[in-house]
């Protein structure tokens, strides 16, 4: 059964956030990374460490009994998204159900330069911070623009349609043809990897996998190299 929302495409989705929808975009962002592979429901506000759904709301935190309140809490995610859209030059994507629940974002934006990218998205390391700037720089020139696919969603209950994969691909033909390279970051084990490899980005850095009986798994290789602070991360590019 191919769903309402597929077939009339245009209908479902908004060219633009309106303020009033920020609410329902930012409960949808707390639902698509509190569920897996992320797991990030709960926080512990001490070690900012993130535990899973098996966990509740003021139950002591396994590191340090901190009482764990909700990892993206309302007021905090409505901020960041408004941060992330505030670049004029963002470009939001949605899709909506039939019934008109808010199901898919993606949004990105362009970054000045490669070393921009690299300071925003690697606060922690200036050493992976030059590593990311030098992996860059074989495809494109270090003080060239790039476009950056910041978050992808989709809600755990609509997952399988290739919904992440349309707006994916929404974002990156619009990218490319602004004539920017694109770019964007994730983790071994998200969906997004799969989505990279339908579009046939290139891996540029962390562990590569394979799809084993629709589970994705390591192959032991690594793309350019492993992020020191974060070693699951991944990095893709696509050129105009
Ligand atoms: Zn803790």
């Amino acid at each position: 059964m191919i769903p309402e929302y597929e077939r009339k495409p245009e209908l479902a989705k908004l060219p633009e956030l309106k303020e009033q929808k920020e609410k329902e975009l930012a409960l949808l962002y707390a639902e698509v990374f509190g569920a897996p592979p992320w797991n990030e429901a709960w926080r512990c506000s001490s070690c900012n460490k993130f535990y899973g759904a098996e966990y509740s709301q003021g139950q002591p935190s396994p590191c340090c009994s901190t009482l764990l309140t909700i990892a993206y809490p309302e007021e905090e995610t409505i901020d960041y998204i408004r941060e992330e859209l505030s670049n004029p030059s963002s470009q939001i994507k949605i899709i909506r159900s039939p019934e008109n629940q808010l199901i898919v974002f993606a949004w990105g934006y362009q970054i000045e330069n490669t070393k921009k990218l690299a300071q925003k998205k690697w606060t922690q390391s200036e050493e992976v911070q030059s590593k990311v700037i030098q992996t860059i720089a074989k495809y494109t020139s270090p003080e060239s623009p790039i476009f950056y696919i910041s978050e992808v969603g989709v809600s755990p209950s609509f997952r399988g349609n290739k919904l992440g994969l349309q707006l994916t691909q929404e974002l990156l033909d619009f990218g490319l043809s602004l004539k920017k390279p694109v770019v964007f970051r994730t983790n071994w084990a998200s969906p997004m990897m799969r989505i990279a490899k339908r579009l046939e980005m290139s891996q540029i850095m962390g562990p590569k996998i394979e799809v084993i009986n629709n589970e994705i798994v390591k192959t032991g290789e690594i793309a350019g190299f492993l992020d020191d602070i974060n070693s699951d991360r991944t990095l893709f590019i696509s050129l105009p």
